[in-house]
């Protein structure tokens, strides 16, 4: 496997310093087998044990802005598995979102997202 060494180049306009390759710093590693560690998305078992569920070409499921609902009844979904490789926060607001929908859900009751019927909130004055 061939590798690069690697540094953090300028500032970029948002001010986040990405990673850029050495000048002639390759090299070679000499392996058998190289296994990827990396999620950047979906597993691809998710189209062949669920064919029904809505996905998109890339494999990322479909599911509702607000809800968080896919085209299955009682199957929400969110996070990268959504949206694709993003961020904690982004896949923490889908969590949120979802529960509030899967809540109105059992309950049988449309879901309004105004007035959800489970409210979470974080009671940690030390923080
Ligand atoms: C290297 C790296 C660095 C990152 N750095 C940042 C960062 O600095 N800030 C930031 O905000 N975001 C960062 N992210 C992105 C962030 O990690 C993700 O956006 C976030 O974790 C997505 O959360 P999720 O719950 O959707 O998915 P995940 O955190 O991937 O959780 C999915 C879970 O489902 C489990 N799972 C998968 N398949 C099955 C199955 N069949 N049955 C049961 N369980 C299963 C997995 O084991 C995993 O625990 C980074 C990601 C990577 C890869």
């Amino acid at each position: 496997m061939e590798c690069s060494r690697m540094e953090l180049g300028e500032p970029d306009a948002s001010g986040r310093r990405r990673p850029v390759a050495i000048k002639d710093s390759a090299f070679i590693l000499p392996l058998e087998t190289v296994i990827v560690a990396i999620g950047q998305s979906p597993n691809p078992l998710i189209k062949a044990t669920t064919p029904d569920l809505a996905t998109q070409p890339w494999g990322g499921i479909v599911a509702d802005d607000e809800t968080m609902a896919t085209n299955l009844p009682g199957v929400f979904a969110g996070g990268d598995a959504v949206t694709g490789a993003a961020t904690v926060i982004l896949a923490m607001g889908a969590g949120k979102k979802a529960a509030q929908a899967i809540d109105a859900y059992l309950e049988g009751k449309p879901y309004d997202p105004q007035h959800p019927a489970c409210v979470f909130s974080l009671n940690r004055p030390e923080m």
